[in-house]
């Protein structure tokens, strides 16, 4: 998609620190961290969510999982635990359609998030 924000990450259009490739996703560091790990796992493809993607594309949403966990790893927090967050739709706090998992890790996160 032309007015896509994260497409133009994707086509290198808009910078970002970029810190893991695969052939289908891009994972780079959120330029708003909310813990010290905060990084977003997106597909090159454009689906507005994540509901849109494992209807269109189940294979797609697994890579996009297991791309967040080695994010993890590679950050150094999968031991002592992290999270993945899909903010689905504006009441959940979505602001860029294009889907992305949200990988946060690093201090204590509390549950239920606000
Ligand atoms: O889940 P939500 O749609 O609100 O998340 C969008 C995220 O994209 C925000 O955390 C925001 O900080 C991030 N962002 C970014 N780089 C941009 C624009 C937004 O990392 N150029």
């Amino acid at each position: 998609m032309t007015d896509c924000l994260f497409c133009k990450i994707v086509s290198g259009d808009v910078p970002a620190k970029v810190v893991r490739e695969s052939a289908r996703t891009v994972a780079f560091r959120d330029i708003n961290p909310q813990a010290p790990t905060h990084v977003l796992v997106i597909p090159r493809d454009h689906h507005q969510n994540v509901a849109e993607l494992a209807a269109a594309d189940a294979d797609l949403a697994a890579e996009v999982l297991r791309e967040a966990h080695q994010v993890a790893v590679a950050e150094g927090v999968a031991e002592e635990g992290y999270r993945v967050v899909f903010n689905t739709g504006p009441q959940a706090g979505q602001t860029v359609f294009h889907v992305h998992a949200h990988v946060l890790g690093g201090r204590g996160l509390n549950w239920p998030p606000g």
